[in-house]
Order: structure tokens, then sequence, then C-alpha cells
């Protein structure tokens, strides 16, 4: 069994629809696929429609939240897309991200870079309903300002950019609030091993339901150390490939199997 339990879709900053998400993650030979877009369910349902039960489609969403200083994502899963809490959040984040989106073309044009929203719209090639960086980083692409979207992070909207904006986010409390408000369970994605110590008592206090440990590019030591450190909290493990386009390599390219997150998937009765 092959299992990728952290993509994104167009629904955010994806470059696939959930529907072609699903394609593609057939074709690439994964049985169980969690659609984690920042801050939306959105893409939740019109992926398992596509899916039709060929292969498992797990709700999911990534929260953006702001601890100590900096940004710690969260990951929601087994979410019920529906909730009113969840739906309510969604619908601020996205508003949050427009008007932050807003602000950052006010300060490209300050430097002479004049880009309107409905560029940025273009440049998605859908609507999404969490607007982006990597949205803007094509828009400036497109118009030539930049040679390639790395340069558009490193010259002009990367967190210590001249046009940078952060979102208004909130705290890890709020959001595992949200995520077991919704009936998920919540799990910290991609944590830094050398953040573990310092940021685990305050987020197992909190209600913190898991660790994500298997990604590409996470070597066995560190896979170890999270291990043992999601052990000692009772927390469960999962693993996913944080995919968002081609450029990654295909989908499948990596996977986990199921004695990797087992735990995990006993809790959604998979
Ligand atoms: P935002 O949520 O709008 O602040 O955008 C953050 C997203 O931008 C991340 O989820 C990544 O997908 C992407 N990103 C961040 N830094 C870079 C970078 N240096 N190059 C390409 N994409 C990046
Ligand atoms: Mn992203
Ligand atoms: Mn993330
Ligand atoms: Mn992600």
């Amino acid at each position: 069994m092959r299992i990728d339990l952290h993509v994104h879709s167009t629904a955010s900053d994806g470059s696939l629809t959930p529907g072609s998400l699903v394609a593609a993650a057939r074709a690439g030979g994964l049985d169980i696929l969690a659609i984690a877009d920042h801050d939306t369910v959105a893409g939740v349902r019109v992926a398992q429609d596509a899916a039709a039960g060929s292969i498992h489609v797990i709700p999911a969403l990534e929260i953006s939240t702001r601890h100590a200083g900096a940004e710690l994502h969260l990951l929601g899963y087994y979410v019920d897309p529906l909730r009113p809490s969840l739906v309510q959040y969604g619908e601020r984040a996205s508003s949050a991200r427009t008007e932050r989106m807003r602000e950052m073309l006010e300060l490209l044009a300050g430097l002479g870079i004049r880009i309107g929203y409905d560029e940025v719209l273009r440049a998605a090639g859908t609507r999404p309903e969490s607007i982006g960086r990597p949205h803007l980083a094509r828009a400036l692409l497109d118009r030539g300002a930049v040679r390639t979207i790395g340069e558009a992070f490193d010259r002009l909207i990367g967190d210590d950019g001249p046009a940078f904006v952060p979102t208004k986010l909130i705290t890890p409390a709020e959001a595992i609030e949200i995520v077991h408000g919704a009936g998920g369970v919540a799990v910290w994605a991609h944590p830094r091993p050398d953040l573990l110590d310092a940021g685990l008592p305050a987020l197992v206090d909190w209600g913190l339901d898991g660790l994500e440990c298997y990604r590409p590019r996470v070597g066995p030591a560190d896979a170890d150390r999270i291990t043992a450190v999601a052990a000692r909290h009772r927390l469960f493990l999962t693993g996913g490939s944080d995919w968002h386009g081609e450029w990654q390599g295909p989908l499948g390219g990596f996977a986990v199997e199921r004695d990797d997150v087992s735990e995990f998937l006993e809790i959604g009765g998979i």
C-alpha cells in the first residue's frame, strides 16, 4: 500500500485541480491521498467525487499559525468539511489572504512593478480559495519582472523581501481547537528537529495529536529523533510529500507504507 498524506491542489497553491490530482495519484500508484490545502477544505469533496472509491481521499487542511514569533503549520485530518466552525475559518483566512495580497501589490507598485489583482488570479489559472505568494510569483514571472519563481522569492516576496507582508495568523491553540471542533486530529507539519524540544510541551498541552515525520529529504537520523519524541509524548506519526506540482517530480514518487502510519490510519477507520 502506498500513501501520501500531504498534497496541495489549485484550491490553494498547488498546480493541479483536485480532480487531476486524483488522476495523477492513481497514475503514480498511490492508494491513499490526503488533500491538505493551505487554510481551506474547498478541494476535498471534488477530489473524493473524482476518486469515486478508486483511491481513498482523506479530508485535510494545512493551517498556518504563528508561535513564538515564527510561522508554524498544523495539519488537520479527518475533519468534516461542512462543519460551520471550519467553513467560517476558511472564509476568514481567505479574506485575510486577499487583503494581504493587495498590500503586497501596493509594496510592489512602490518598487515600480505594477501588477493588478486580476493578473495574480490569471496567473493562478483558477480562482483559489487561498491566494498566496506562489500565485504572485507566477504573475511576476508572466510579467517578465523576474526570470524564475525562485528569483521572485529571493529578490521581492521572500520572508525578508521588500514586498513581503505577513498574513495575520491565528495561534496553534486556536488552530487545534478548530480542527478538534470539526471532528479531526491535529498534526505538526514538517517540524524542525531543532525546535521539537522547545515547541512540543505547549503544543501537547493544547491537544496536539501527531507529528509529521516521513518526508522527502528527511534523513533517517531526523526521522528517528521525531519517532522517539513522538513515542515519549504519545503522538502518532504521519508522512507526505508536500507536493505542489510536477517540478517536485511525479506524484507517487514519494510514498509512505501502511506500517509507517498505521496508528494514524486506524484513527480514521482505514
Ligand atoms: P504564503 O502562504 O502566501 O505566505 O506562501 C507560502 C508558500 O510559498 C509556501 O507554502 C510555499 O509553497 C511557497 N514558498 C515559500 N518560499 C518559497 C521559495 N523560496 N520558493 C518557492 N516557493 C516558496
Ligand atoms: Mn504551499
Ligand atoms: Mn507547510
Ligand atoms: Mn504544505
